[in-house]
């Protein structure tokens, strides 16, 4: 298997009190799925995440990405996260040449660089720096800079959730064409159902309190969707009770606490 998570659990520390956030996790990926991971807020989503990037151990269970256990962060696996966190006093280009530099050959480099950075359409912009351009720009970057890193697997957590609903769908297509593009493994969070409906594969669906996968859903649908495709509606509808129910069951017990 490609992407394998057994039995994970996650535990953290609050107040003296141990809090149960994840738990029974088994998921296997296989290389090339698009994958989203779709939740309420605090269900555990970057939990998760964080821990196949190797920023987080699991509290029991391994992950094994093509059969190595996870330990620690490593190349092959690129991050995007919700912020771009580009060096502010690099360039576009700069930053995504820092981000592979240990590529010695320096025309191989900057062809690398390019090449992705082409790719998100920021071919005219490599000497501006990150103030100069927009939020939808700036993850454009972070994406050329995960991408021209070559991972083995994309990680995003939410990496659309701070732009523009415009952006965030224009930004979405893109992504989808490049994943069509490079056939690269995506890993990718969000809590907008629309949006994993759009890319996804596959979506997992959570549950809360603890966090668990409460559906494994194939999207066997004809790209490129649009929400109002009778069969992405109908899926909509039924994730969309599935994900009401969670929240009401966190609003009874806050209520009763
Ligand atoms: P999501 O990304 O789905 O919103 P998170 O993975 O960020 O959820 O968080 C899941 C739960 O774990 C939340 O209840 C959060 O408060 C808790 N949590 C996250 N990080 C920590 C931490 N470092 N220490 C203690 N609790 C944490
Ligand atoms: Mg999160």
């Amino acid at each position: 298997m490609f992407l394998k998570l057994s039995n994970i659990t996650k535990r953290y520390m609050q107040n003296n009190e141990e809090n149960l956030v994840l738990s029974s996790i088994n998921v296997d990926i296989t290389e090339g799925e698009f994958v989203s991971i779709l939740g309420p807020s605090g269900c555990g989503k970057s939990t998760l995440l964080s821990m196949v990037a190797g920023l987080l151990k699991p509290t029991t269970g391994e992950i094994r990405l093509q059969d190595s256990v996870i330990k620690k962060p490593g190349k092959d696996r690129g991050m995007v996260f919700q912020q771009a966190a580009l060096f502010p006093w690099m360039t576009v280009e700069e930053n995504v040449l820092f981000a592979i530099r240990d590529i010695k050959n320096k025309s191989e480099r900057f062809a690398r660089a390019h090449l992705y950075l082409k790719m998100v359409q920021l071919g005219s912009n490599l000497t501006q720096y990150p103030h100069e351009l927009s939020g939808g720009m700036q993850q454009r970057v972070a994406i050329a800079r995960a991408l021209a890193m070559d991972p083995t697997i994309l990680l995003m957590d939410e990496p659309f959730g701070a732009l523009d609903e415009q952006t965030r769908l224009r930004l979405q297509q893109e992504l989808e064409g490049i994943w069509l593009q490079t056939n690269k493994t995506v890993l990718f969070v969000t809590h907008s159902i629309h949006e994993s409906l759009k890319l996804s594969d596959r979506i997992l669906v959570m549950g809360t309190r603890p966090g668990t996968i409460i559906a494994d859903i194939k999207v066997n649908l004809p790209r490129p969707r649009l929400r109002t495709d009778e069969e992405v509606a109908a899926l909509e509808a039924e994730i969309s009770s599935m994900l009401e129910k969670e929240i009401d069951k966190v609003v009874k017990e806050e209520l009763k606490q």
